[in-house]
């Protein structure tokens, strides 16, 4: 019997090239109308008892082929658990191995984080007390943009998540961040919230995580380079997040990415931005610093580099909100690889771990939210 490759599903994407018994030829598919690609999520069934050796030929070609080297394929034969597989990257092809004890297999970029599941987060989230859902807008697949808010504070704080739809730890993420805000019983929480209002939006991009894209919407628009101009006909996705921002105002936010290349978390600020002042830079970096002192999955050694003066990107929304807000704003990027500070062997950055620094995120959030 031979065996079968399949991506047809929420949030899968993959081309098979060829199938010469048990060697595999695979492509990433970019995203609609764009050249962005490296997000892959796809099945293999008739497996048990084979050792297939996967290649994905157009590994080179994408969008951070940066990210390759050191890089390991995401597995798992229960799509629960999504272990860390060894990987090579060599001349543009990234290549594995897979030994299989079972019929079916499932191989991704990251553990991801899909529509469906999206759904039963949101139906969760806004069955609890205490909650407000909100549909802000839609996307132009005419999908729905959630947001749930929580608390009663003065202070608007926004938490958001998967402008690119790649980035499903991001999700995994907001999962942790809505559970540890729905827990009533905890009192960092319940003082944070009597002190600040979190507008929570899970997803900002649902077509993209539909379709298996990497980084942009269903016209092939990179919501993260939006924010200073969104339009209806290109990015209602940023228009309606923020129109709801502009009602409430922002002083602190959270806008949640991954990064395929740095294997760390770490935080990127607004430096550059024409109303910078030292004394809101301040706080984003005791941000940072409070934060690596409460949980080891943090560090600030690594991450991207500052921009110059006035020279920031008002197209991103970390830049926008902290000029059009006076927002305290940050960009959060979790590892595609492993927080490798604290690395873990078996499952390198994970879903687990992801939901873990959201709590660590609101602890340090929740100590300093008085100065903000
Ligand atoms: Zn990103």
């Amino acid at each position: 019997m031979s065996i079968s490759i399949n991506a047809a599903f929420d949030g899968g994407n993959i081309r098979v090239v060829a199938i010469d018994g048990d060697l595999v030829d695979l492509e990433i598919v970019a995203d609609h109308q764009s050249d962005f690609y490296q997000w892959f999520y796809f099945r293999v069934a008739g497996a048990r008892g084979r050792t297939l050796r996967f290649r994905i030929l157009n590994a080179g070609k994408s969008a951070y082929p940066f990210g390759w080297p050191g890089y390991k394929v995401r597995g798992s034969t229960d799509r629960v658990a999504w272990r860390m597989t060894p990987a090579t990257y060599a001349e543009g092809v990234l290549e594995w191995t897979w030994t299989a004890d079972t019929e079916l297999g499932w191989f991704a970029y990251f553990a991801p984080y899909t529509m469906e599941q999206h759904d039963a987060l949101v139906a969760r989230i806004a069955a609890r007390p205490g909650v407000t859902h909100r549909e802000l807008g839609h996307s132009l697949d005419g999908q729905a943009i959630d947001c749930l808010t929580i608390g009663s504070g003065a202070k608007p704080v926004w938490i958001y998540a998967r402008q690119h739809p790649g980035e499903s730890m991001c999700e995994w993420f907001m999962e942790g961040l809505l559970d540890r805000l729905t827990d009533h019983t905890d009192p960092q929480v319940r003082d944070l919230l009597a002190k600040a209002t979190v507008h929570c939006v899970p997803n900002m991009n649902p077509d993209g995580t539909r379709r298996g894209h990497l980084r942009t919407n269903a016209a092939g628009v990179n919501l993260n380079r939006e924010w200073h101009a969104p339009t209806l006909e290109r990015s209602p996705e940023v228009l309606c997040v923020r129109d709801a921002m502009d009602a409430t105002g922002v002083t602190f936010a959270i806008d949640v990415h991954g990064d395929e290349a740095i294997p760390a978390n770490f935080i990127a600020g607004f430096e550059g931005i024409p109303g910078w002042t030292d004394d809101r830079g301040a706080h984003f970096y005791e941000f940072g610093r409070r934060l690596a002192a409460d949980t080891p999955d943090f560090q600030t050694a690594l991450g991207y580099p500052k921009a110059q003066a006035g020279k920031a990107n008002l197209s991103m929304s970390t830049n926008q909100l902290a000029q059009r807000f006076g927002a305290v704003a940050c960009t959060l990027e979790m590892p595609f690889k492993d927080h490798d500070p604290n690395p873990d062997p078996e499952f390198g950055w994970s879903p687990d771990r992801s939901k873990r620094l959201a709590h660590a995120c609101l602890e340090t959030l929740a100590g300093m939210i008085d100065d903000l």
